[in-house]
């Protein structure tokens, strides 16, 4: 049995060592990656829950290592985000995803608009909005088109700047949403500190909706988006009795591998064209 115990130590112990070794690889990694073009951005529609129609896209980032092969963001945005790569890389992110939801206004796909992950690093830089603002005016994009999806899962140390930030992008027209709501500890807070469109109930929420306490959950996180005249999206959805009990809540938009996985560019567009054909 002792045997066995430092075995098992042992096999920890390799264990932890390849995973701080990844980390350090991708840390080093991620500094040429951007100028090598390794990123490249997937798509995941969001279904208006009323008319059946994708309303937006969502952009995830991806990356192809040259080694450690397709890597999921789960694996280097937090990385990114511990040595400010994710400053450059949010702004390629920005950028891409803009450009693609122009490209997808010049096929006539006017009712989309393009949802991006923005980090809260990337929020506390003095000059966030009007680095959007400038990507937009170069895509040439209107920033109606334009949702900001914030995780509020890390707290904002920059309150005042992160503020001025959200109130100019939203001045422009561009909109916030709260994404993962719930999951974090400052919902609320978000909610009443910033004027946002919208929120997203969590995943884990969604992913076990047969239990009551998280009925309960969307039931108010529903009730509390209708009162304050916002949105309300669920991600995460999979199966059809989520689907039902989203539904019979009053969602207004749904997303998830029920509907659809995230895609490449090319397929993400066959699903818009889908919509717009019917
Ligand atoms: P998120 O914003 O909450 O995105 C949803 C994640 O759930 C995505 O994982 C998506 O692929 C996955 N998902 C969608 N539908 C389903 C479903 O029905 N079931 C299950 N089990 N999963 C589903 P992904 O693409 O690996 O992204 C993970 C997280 O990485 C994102 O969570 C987001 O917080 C972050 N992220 C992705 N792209 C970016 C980016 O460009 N910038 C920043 N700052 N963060 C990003
Ligand atoms: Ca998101
Ligand atoms: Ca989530
Ligand atoms: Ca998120």
């Amino acid at each position: 049995a002792k045997r066995k115990g430092k075995n098992n130590f042992q096999y920890f112990d390799i264990v932890m060592k390849s995973e701080v070794d990844l980390v350090n690889l991708i840390k080093s990694d991620l500094r040429m990656a951007l100028e090598k073009e390794q990123f490249f951005l997937y798509y995941q529609p969001l279904v208006d829950v009323r008319t059946g129609k994708v309303t937006s896209m969502e952009a995830l980032v991806r990356w192809q290592h040259p080694k450690k092969g397709l890597l999921s963001p789960n694996h280097f945005i937090p990385i990114a985000e511990e040595t400010r790569q994710i400053i450059p890389l949010g702004e390629w992110v920005l950028r891409k995803a803009c450009m693609q939801m122009k490209e997808w206004l010049n096929m006539g796909y006017s009712g989309l608009s393009i949802a991006v992950n923005i980090s809260v690093h990337q929020l506390e830089q003095l000059n966030f909005a009007n680095n959007v603002l400038a990507i937009l005016k170069e895509v040439e994009l209107d920033p109606q088109y334009l949702e900001l999806e914030l995780t509020e899962t890390v707290l904002v140390r920059e309150m005042e700047i992160a503020a001025k930030n959200l109130y100019k992008l939203k001045e422009a027209g561009v909109k916030i949403i709260v994404d993962d709501f719930g999951a974090g500890n400052s919902s609320l807070r978000y909610l009443q500190e910033y004027m946002v469109d919208g929120l997203k109930i969590d995943r884990s929420f969604v992913n076990e909706i047969t239990k009551d306490v998280n009925k309960a959950i969307i039931d108010a996180a529903v009730l509390l988006a209708h009162r304050m005249k916002l949105s309300v999206a669920a991600e995460g959805v999979e199966t059809r009795e989520q689907l039902d009990y989203l539904i019979r809540c009053g969602c207004d938009k749904v997303q998830g591998y029920y509907f659809s996985k995230p895609l490449p560019p090319d397929e993400a567009t066959q699903i818009a064209q889908k919509v717009y054909q019917d």
